[in-house]
């Protein structure tokens, strides 16, 4: 079942005639989750989100699937337990999006936690992954952890600790999982924003839905409507519930990418800086530097990375890798997201739990918020269960159990993934020409790479083998994720911007001619098109004037 920019057309027309059992809004991964397993029973389901998919937190997390070994300290064994069994599950569901990584923690004799006592956290974190992770942890001695980790600062050190977790793409998992809500029968639609509740009494009739691309606005009708709006939920709350009161307590948290050949290292690293944890983690084509968190009361559309937090990256950095000697100037890209914390009182930012919470505004709205990523298929099961209870018992009777522990995707399941990755030198022969294209296209799509593939060769009779990989994801993007435009494209449907040199704009001609093939964009949009990129980009990296 296609789920592209011509299924959206279609699912506008639905959106503004039928009725439906759930209107979810938002799409990011709350309300993608929640889709899925609302789908999953049996509902009929429309989900609308204002931007793109995951353009929110979603798509700027650190990117790990982890139990949190930090939370140990706060005592939060339940979260920890729930994100650790959720982790052992998603290397099934989606095993071309988690990946596995082994993390370090290096203990200095002024480490604030010593070695006995992370030694203790490590049984802990196992113990509380039912002994399930990829690799048991290890401790290890300075010599040990100077030759697994080479250019670490040796002054000091004591040793180390080296456990699991995992990594992934959350962009590109909030949008299979709404690809498997689609494929369910859920109604979806980017670009389309609540304004605000008609009420009947104490229960909304329907919600005023506004098409950003076309300026049009709707009435969208259910039963119920859940809002999965992560750090826009106060300033949603008010204008869509009767009485509002504030509820979360939003944090600001900022990633630098680097380059592999600028931190050349393995495994993830876990520096210790003050009362927080930093990440040095290298993933497939980068290496992601952090992050800071701070209490942020803006509009999260508003967030942005400072030169502050440059400085306190960078700093943490040379710390731990002095003789690497990291400069401002050879940070990649950064970004910059909000943390839809649930106000717990607490003292501090860092100490402010990661648990989410869901609770009811009147007889037919729903509020799920906060919560971490890793656990995102537990939390939606918990709010469908809690969104089913105000349901009449007649209408909940229809409706089976969750089902959401089966892969995202059939053709990336387990056995898939496994069986694309022994037909590479086949799709060599058959496709390209080029092991490092179609090994990683295979990685990247399982069994759907043969699409991907046949699109490159397409592409290749006019373009560098390089330009039509990118082309040819577009392509795949623009038919089977519901991609609209080329920011949708360069920021969440490829790491063009994040990874590369020049974010990927030696590209920017021939992925506007994919654009315009497959849009129909008249030569001024195109030139609004190529203008946002740019414009993106000075955004995101303002803090380099
Ligand atoms: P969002 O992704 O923000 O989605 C909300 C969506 O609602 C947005 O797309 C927005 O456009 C839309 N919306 C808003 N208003 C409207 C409206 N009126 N109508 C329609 N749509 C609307 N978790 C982990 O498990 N692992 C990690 O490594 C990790 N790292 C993190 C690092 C940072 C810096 C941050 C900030 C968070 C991190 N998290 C991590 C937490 C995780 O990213 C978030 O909990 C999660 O992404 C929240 O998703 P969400 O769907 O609730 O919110």
């Amino acid at each position: 079942m296609t789920w592209s920019f011509e299924t959206r057309e279609q699912n506008l027309k639905k959106l503004k005639t039928e009725d439906f059992d759930l209107a979810i809004i938002g799409g990011g991964i709350t309300g993608a989750g929640v889709a899925r397993d609302a789908a999953s029973r049996g509902m009929k389901v429309a989900l609308v989100e204002a931007k793109d998919f995951a353009s929110g937190t979603s798509s700027r997390s650190s990117k790990l699937i982890h139990g949190g070994v930090r939370y140990l300290e706060n005592l939060e064994f339940g979260l920890v337990f729930e994100a650790l069994s959720e982790r052992t599950l998603l290397f099934k569901l989606a095993p071309h999006l988690v990946h596995p990584l082994r993390f370090v923690i290096p203990i200095y004799k002024k480490s604030r936690v010593g070695y006995w006592k992370m030694l203790l956290g490590m049984w802990l974190y196992d113990l509380l992954a039912l002994f399930r992770a990829p690799k048991m942890h290890e401790s290890l001695g300075s010599k040990e952890t100077c030759r697994r980790v080479a250019s670490l600062n040796n002054d000091q050190l004591v040793g180390a600790m080296e456990y699991s977790d995992a990594y992934t793409d959350d962009d590109r998992l909030v949008i299979e999982t709404l690809r498997d809500a689609n494929r369910k029968s859920t109604v979806i639609a980017n670009y389309t924003k609540v304004l605000s509740a008609n009420y009947e009494q104490n229960k909304i009739h329907s919600v005023v839905v506004k098409d950003e691309l076309t300026g049009e606005e709707f009435n969208l009708k259910a039963s119920q409507f859940v809002s999965g709006v992560g750090p826009w939920t106060d300033m949603f709350g008010q204008k869509i519930a009767k009485q509002w009161k504030t509820k979360l307590r939003p944090t600001k948290g900022v990633h630098l990418v680097f380059s592999k050949k600028t931190i050349p290292i393995q495994k993830a690293i876990v520096m210790a800086v003050e009362k927080r944890i930093i990440f040095v983690i290298p993933r497939h084509e980068m290496v992601i530097v952090g992050t800071t968190d701070t209490d942020f009361k803006q509009d999260p559309i508003d967030v942005n990375t400072d030169k502050e937090d440059v400085q306190y990256l960078l700093e943490a950095l040379n710390n731990y890798f002095p003789d690497l000697s990291i400069k401002k100037s050879d940070i990649l890209s950064s970004y910059s997201g909000v943390r839809p914390l649930v106000n717990d009182g607490s003292d501090s930012e860092g100490k402010t739990s990661r648990e989410h919470l869901t609770w009811s505004e009147g007889e037919n709205l729903s509020f799920v918020a906060g919560g971490k990523y890793t656990t995102y298929r537990r939390i939606s099961e918990q709010t469908v269960d809690f969104i089913l209870k105000k349901m009449p018992k007649t209408l909940r009777q229809k409706f089976s159990d969750s089902q959401t522990k089966a892969p995202l995707n059939p053709k990336v399941d387990k056995k898939s993934y496994e069986q694309a990755l022994k037909q590479i030198p086949v799709w060599e022969k058959e496709f390209v020409k080029d092991h490092f294209v179609v090994d990683y296209l295979a990685k990247r799509h399982g069994m759907e790479a043969p699409r991907v593939l046949s699109l490159v060769k397409k592409w290749s009779d006019q373009h560098s083998l390089q330009e039509s990989m990118w082309m040819a994801e577009a392509e795949f993007a623009i038919e089977n994720t519901m991609c609209l435009s080329l920011v949708d494209f360069y920021w969440r449907r490829s790491p063009l911007f994040l990874a590369t040199e020049n974010h990927g704009l030696e590209f920017l001609d021939g992925l506007l001619k994919v654009f315009t093939e497959k849009l129909g964009w008249s030569p001024e949009k195109q030139e609004q098109e190529k203008a946002s990129v740019l414009a993106q980009i000075d955004k995101d990296l303002s803090w380099k004037k």
